[in-house]
């Protein structure tokens, strides 16, 4: 059998890409500006969030939006973020990078924080709660929500899983001081690799506009005495920032990719479907719900079986390629000061595997994938 079904596979509209990057060459514009202009307003618009910023990545987004909130409210290093164990290491490493001390609060059902343990973790140095919609689920998020309000906790949305996702019918997070996306290239709007950075506030997003790009404002001068644009060199610069701003060249992709959206997602939902309805009735498959009253833009789909690795290693040799998402991370060496704080994490982390979730499936594909589970996953 020479059959191989990858875990993702992005799927570009290669056409209508080509002819917006055309457009950018034919302008002679790659860079910061135009399309990335195009693409925040577009992204606003069709999130209904009041401030968008492109970025190069989403890890990006995450370490400006924990540095921007530590600086802005003062926070002292070694102040506390609560957040999952169960997520790529981007979430974590930012609230590491600004000298913050990541606590790790348990998951639930939907593999999501739990509010229950969340509550738990409050100490006195607890500033902030770091939110991932794992796989696209919205979990417990009204109720982290509540416990943020009633305690004055700030809130970071990690939506990387979550382009598309509606919870009641909406796009989720406007309760979040800061929401961060992912449009790398296996995530649900693809492009090459970027991201974009939604604040709640006009200072920080303007603050995070400065620092996404090594500091600089150029718009004082620019405002006060250049009305020609004769002394762009002119600017001054405000803050110690990074190279982190999105291109247009990427940004033409993600227009493309954007308009697309809820079409790819409606097709995620469907194969998710197809997996629930055959798994349902499968003792030794554990399916992960989702949450009431959200449409999942189904990034992930997970299943907990009781012999993941030697599951994983036959599905591979029938041409299968699932993962794991994620390792507890506290398992990895810089949070293991937490280990054995997250029980059911960790049990997921041993018995989770992501089945093959992308547009390009087709329906053989995904009768094939449930086929070989049931016959491999064990007694
Ligand atoms: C992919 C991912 C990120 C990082 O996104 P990039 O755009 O690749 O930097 C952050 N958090 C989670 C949960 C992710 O899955």
């Amino acid at each position: 059998m020479d059959r191989k079904i990858q875990l993702f596979a992005p799927y570009f509209r290669t056409d209508e890409c080509l002819a917006q990057i055309k457009e950018c060459l034919d302008k002679g514009w790659t860079g910061l500006g135009f399309k990335t202009v195009e693409f925040e307003e577009k992204w606003k618009e069709y999130t209904g969030l009041p401030f968008a910023h492109y970025l190069n990545s989403s890890t990006m987004g995450l370490n400006l939006a924990v540095e921007i909130l530590k600086e802005e409210n003062g926070w002292a290093d070694d102040d506390e973020i609560i957040t999952t164990p169960l997520t790529f290491i981007s979430t974590n490493h930012a609230i590491l990078l600004s000298k913050l001390k990541p606590m790790f609060a348990d998951v639930d059902k939907y593999l999501c924080l739990d509010p229950v343990d969340v509550l738990r973790k409050i100490t006195p140095k607890t500033r902030a709660i770091m939110f991932v919609g794992l796989g696209g689920n919205t979990g417990q998020w009204p109720e982290i929500v509540k416990i943020a309000r009633e305690h004055n906790l700030k809130l970071i949305l990690d939506a990387a899983h979550m382009a598309g996702t509606r919870l009641n019918g909406k796009i989720p997070g406007t309760e979040a001081d800061v929401i961060v996306y992912s449009f790398q290239a296996v995530k649900n709007c693809p492009t090459g690799d970027s991201g974009m950075i939604c604040f709640k506030d006009a200072k920080s997003d303007e603050i995070v506009r400065k620092k996404a790009w090594l500091g600089i404002n150029k718009d004082t001068y620019a405002r006060s005495v250049s009305k020609d644009g004769a002394y762009k060199w002119m600017y001054d610069v405000e803050y110690v920032g990074y190279k982190a701003h999105g291109n247009s060249v990427m940004a033409s992709l993600a227009l493309v990719s954007l308009k697309y959206l809820d079409v790819d997602n409606e097709y995620r939902r469907k194969v998710a479907k197809m997996y629930d309805d055959a798994f349902a009735d499968c003792p030794n498959i554990e399916l992960i719900p989702i949450a009431p009253d959200c449409e999942s833009s189904r990034h992930l789909y997970q299943i907990l079986v009781p012999n993941r690795d030697e599951l994983i290693l036959k599905l591979n040799a029938a041409g299968i390629y699932p993962g794991v998402h994620y390792r507890d991370n506290t398992e990895y060496r810089m949070y293991e000061y937490a280990r054995g704080t997250c029980p059911y994490a960790k049990y997921v982390s041993d018995h989770t595997l992501s089945l093959p979730m992308h547009v390009r499936l087709t329906e053989e594909d995904v009768k094939y994938i449930i086929d070989t589970v049931k016959k491999y996953v064990s007694e």
